[in-house]
């Protein structure tokens, strides 16, 4: 892992894409992943971005911005004013390129840096989302920042298996990252499953009642068919993840599959799909 420490000139991206609809900002604390060469990163769609990796291999470097908290309290206020200015609450995505809880974090802390520059100046509305279940290790924080915003603790659990056929291991065992949503539910947190891109399903009856009992407050399901920013998933074609999938259901290759789905998961919880999901916005009839 190629690790170099930045100077961010700027840390606040205005959205646009499919951003566009689910926040006026993001906010990346670091750039690259270093969950890159787990499941997950075989069909990032970040890794397609030459802006990201500028020539490098996804998940062989990490640029760790240790000015993020900084630039983040000296930009935050006139972002506000622009993004009230067009209407729209200010509101700040963690993160779309990156992972805040990957394993660097452990060291850099700069994602709780972060949390502590939205506790000083907050804005409107935070959307925090990662694969990894060390989510937990900032918990209390969640806690003070829900009492100051309108907080979404989104973590994202493709399906109910722990292993796709021929790929590597997830971020996080998916019983950690149940036990993490069951935490955060428990604090009174609105806890948000994200299952982007859905894998194929085993059980999906049972697990999406598992996810109510565990205090979830909605599910979010994106295929990869246009949720990887292509009309017809064509970036996700170049991964290996489609075979692994049709290994295990090849309807599952179709977009057609996540509404099957989302009727199923919609008798237990309230069910966002795509970028309105992950936007907040939830529905219980398909
Ligand atoms: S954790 Fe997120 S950003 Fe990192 S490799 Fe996985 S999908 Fe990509």
């Amino acid at each position: 892992m190629n690790i170099t420490e930045t100077r961010a000139a700027t840390v606040l991206t205005r959205s646009g894409g499919y951003l566009k609809e689910v926040c006026t900002h993001s906010l990346n604390p670091y750039t690259g992943c270093g969950f890159g060469r787990s499941s997950c990163g075989v069909a990032c769609y970040v890794r397609f971005n030459p802006w990201v990796g500028r020539g490098r291999p996804w998940g062989g470097f990490v640029d760790v911005k240790v000015n993020a908290a900084e630039r983040y309290l000296e930009t935050a206020d006139a972002e506000r004013r622009w993004a009230r200015k067009n209407g729209r609450p200010f509101s700040v995505f963690l993160a779309s390129s990156t992972d805040p809880w990957q394993p660097l974090e452990q060291t850099y802390r700069i994602t709780r840096q972060v949390l502590d520059a939205f506790l000083v100046n907050p804005p409107d509305v935070l959307i925090l989302q990662s694969h990894s279940a060390r989510m937990r290790d900032d918990a209390e924080r969640f806690e003070a920042l829900a009492r100051k915003l309108d907080l979404r603790v989104h973590l994202s659990i493709e399906g109910d298996r722990e292993r796709l056929p021929g790929l590597p291991p997830p971020p996080s065992p998916l019983a950690d990252r149940l036990a993490a949503l069951r935490d955060f539910a428990a604090r009174g947190l609105n806890a948000v499953a994200c299952l982007a891109p859905l894998y194929p399903m085993q059980a999906p009856d049972a697990f999406f009642a598992s996810l109510a009992r565990a205090g979830v407050s909605a599910v979010v399901l994106d295929h990869f068919i246009q949720g990887d920013g292509t009309a017809d998933g064509s970036r996700t074609r170049k991964t290996p993840l489609p075979a692994a999938m049709a290994e295990l259901d090849p309807a599952s290759l179709h977009p057609e599959y996540r509404d099957s789905i989302a009727r199923v998961a919609a008798r237990h919880l309230p069910v966002g799909l795509s970028a309105a999901g992950f936007a907040g916005r939830y529905s219980r009839s398909f």
